[in-house]
């Protein structure tokens, strides 16, 4: 599915959801789920409500921005991801289930793909439980930080060399 496609049936939905529950379908809504709906990955409610800022010269307030995100959450079109201790929203269409690598040092994370993995994980047995999606978080360093410690810890073992020479003198 591509994303126009995603997004025609995620303005329906969202159509839906507000008919269901007497709410009025506004311009700013649809243009905060137009924002989402065109995001790559998972982004914090700030960083929206700034994009949001002088979009199609609407005025969307922050407080709209947050309110939504809560509705359309509810609705189902968008989701909380908890990553290094911050919640960011991510549209439920992309990657209904997604391995994140996260680096402890910088915070940076991405996503990657593994068939087996996939496999695995959609083939468990769920007693009592129906599967809808899935994330799966893996920690680590990325290749930047891994360097950047390796980097640390030669220096750190040189001035304990030194000190030890130092001492034999
Ligand atoms: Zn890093």
């Amino acid at each position: 599915m591509d994303k126009t496609e995603s997004l025609q049936i995620a303005k329906q939905e969202l159509s839906d959801y507000l008919r269901l529950n007497s709410l009025r379908n506004t311009q700013e809504r649809v243009a905060l789920l137009e924002a989402i709906y065109s995001a790559d990955a998972p982004f914090a409610a700030e960083e929206l409500s700034m994009q949001m800022t002088g979009f199609k010269h609407l005025r969307i307030s922050r407080a709209t921005v947050y309110n939504n995100l809560g509705l359309f959450e509810d609705a189902g079109l968008v989701r909380k991801v908890f990553l290094n201790d911050k919640v960011l929203y991510e549209r439920t269409d992309r990657n209904r289930h997604v391995i994140r690598l996260i680096c402890g040092g910088c915070g940076k994370s991405v996503e990657i793909n593994d068939e087996r993995v996939r496999r695995q994980i959609e083939d468990m047995r769920t007693r009592r439980f129906t599967m809808t999606g899935w994330s799966l978080n893996v920690y680590g360093l990325c290749s930047k930080c891994s360097a950047a410690l390796k980097r640390k810890m030669n220096k750190l073992n040189k001035i304990q060399k030194k000190k030890n020479e130092d001492r034999k003198d």
